[in-house]
């Protein structure tokens, strides 16, 4: 148990076969709000959407009970790019960048190509896990509304033809295959220890039925693996992954990135892998969008900051970043640790192009 430290969001990550509905979840996630009014929504980054733990509270009260542990993490950090390469080929040490993962299964097709090798990278990093079962609404004759989940499976809101329907897809199109690659699997109300076995939680990226219990057992699980490791190091360097290099107007080549630990200053330096070693480029502006309200002109879309703690997501203005591809780790470093961060971003590109067994 860590006391009186400061925790870190987690970063989770969204992996699935394609057309499951990854992109249409994110989305769903990033739209829900308690009431429109209601301060603490959903903070947009560069690259990803962090949910405050207020509001995955407030968005899931019925069934904090579930968790029985109280929710002490700021909130959690969701990549907005599915499957990124970043986030799942690319490691650390320790594991992959993303914390925890949801795994997209499309209730009713089950199991794909892409779902398994989602599985299988997920079993290699050792990142903890739950399963979206996603298209709920599309099960014959089930009755999907917004909100929870667990108040909507029940014979009173399901015909018994739907509620047999849908345990026989729970089962044949997501629990069986999940035995199948070596993980014990159940709907999450029937979870005993959520670190033993992988939680399923039924939604609809459509109608939005499972988003709070969804949010809700990631939070949990975030909480629950990651209690040790989530320590901000504020005083370190600041080690992260670009997701994407960008033309933008008025200011050139910039990366979008995820800062997974410390500190990114404005004014020290970048220094990143590229395919043939490492480049060393001086920060010129640190940038995070705008709120809308903020916005008076639609090419005025960021703001410069200062500073920006893990895990977070920014765009980093530098000159020379042309030869920076995306997936590359990055440091943003004081000059006298330039050297340091060289050397340890060498390493870290080595490990990945060397594929190595876990097991
Ligand atoms: P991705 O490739 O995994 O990102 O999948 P998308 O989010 O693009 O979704 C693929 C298709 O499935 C789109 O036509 C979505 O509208 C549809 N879709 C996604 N989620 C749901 C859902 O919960 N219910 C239904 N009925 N359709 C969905």
């Amino acid at each position: 148990m860590v006391i009186g430290m400061a925790l870190r969001c987690p970063i989770v990550s969204v992996l699935g076969h394609v057309d499951h509905g990854k992109t249409s979840l994110l989305d769903r996630i990033r739209k829900t709000r308690v009431t429109k009014r209601e301060a603490g929504g959903i903070t947009q980054h560069i690259g990803a959407s962090e949910i405050p733990t207020d509001t995955i509270k407030r968005i899931s009260k019925d069934l904090l009970g579930m968790l029985k542990a109280d929710l002490t993490i700021p909130g959690i950090l969701v990549i907005d790019t599915p499957g990124h390469e970043a986030f799942t080929s690319l490691r650390k040490r320790g594991g992959a960048l993303a914390d925890i993962a949801i795994l997209v299964v499309d209730i009713n097709e089950g199991f794909k190509p892409q779902t398994v090798e989602a599985v299988n990278i997920l079993k290699q990093n050792r990142t903890p896990f739950i399963v979206a079962a996603n298209k709920l609404d599309l099960i014959p004759g089930w009755n999907s509304v917004e909100g929870p989940f667990v108040l909507n499976f029940n014979e009173k809101k399901q015909h018994p033809n739907a509620l047999t329907e849908f345990e026989i897809k729970l089962y044949e199109n997501v629990i069986k295959p999940l035995n199948e690659l070596g993980f014990e699997a159940d709907l999450f109300t029937r979870v005993k220890d959520i670190t033993k076995t992988v939680s399923i939680v039924p939604v609809s990226a459509v109608t939005g039925e499972g988003i709070p219990d969804l949010l809700v057992m990631l939070a949990g699980l975030a909480q629950k693996f990651l209690e040790q490791n989530l320590k901000l190091d504020v005083e370190g360097p600041a080690k992260g992954t670009v997701l994407e290099v960008k033309e933008e107007r008025g200011l050139g080549k910039t990366i979008d990135a995820i800062i997974y630990d410390g500190v990114a200053k404005q004014g020290h330096y970048l220094v990143v892998g590229n395919p043939t070693g490492v480049v060393v480029s001086r920060i010129k502006a640190l940038l995070k969008p705008k709120p809308l309200d903020e916005m008076r002109d639609p090419r005025d879309k960021f703001k410069p900051v200062k500073e920006v703690a893990a895990a977070s997501g920014l765009k980093i203005s530098a000159p020379d970043l042309d030869t920076v591809i995306a997936g590359s780790p990055l440091r943003i470093v004081p000059k006298n640790k330039i050297e340091e961060a060289k050397k340890e971003i060498m390493e870290e590109i080595e490990e990945t192009a060397i594929p190595t067994d876990d097991e």
